[in-house]
């Protein structure tokens, strides 16, 4: 027995794909796609998304409850060092940059 999800996007089962088709002649239906639980998507979106398309469709559809799990009502911030260094181009040294290195400050330490 394997485990499996049906896609979760919300007009899965109206896209015209020959995989989606079931039934028989007189009687055919296009039916959301089922999902197999395996190694690859397990705990991820393709658990429980067939495609990109219906992962947005979904995130569309219900914007508002998912805001709602974990509103942020304030922005965050990371602490970082920003250093301009002059920098060689690897391909041609007679050519210089500027580059901005942004580096992560780790407060909790100390
Ligand atoms: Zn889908």
């Amino acid at each position: 027995m394997s485990n499996y999800n049906w896609c979760h996007g919300p007009t899965c089962h109206e896209q015209h794909t020959q995989d989606r088709i079931r039934g028989v002649k007189g009687s055919k239906v296009l039916r959301t796609r089922k999902l197999r639980e395996n190694y690859y998507n397990q705990r991820s979106i393709w658990g429980y998304f067939c495609s990109m398309g219906c992962y947005n469709d979904f995130a569309k559809e219900h914007m508002a409850d998912i805001i709602a799990i974990a509103p942020r009502t304030e922005a965050l911030e990371t602490p970082v060092d920003v250093v301009k260094e002059k920098v060689t181009s690897r391909w041609n040294s007679n050519h210089t940059y500027m580059e901005t290195k942004i580096t992560r400050v780790d407060n909790d330490i100390g």
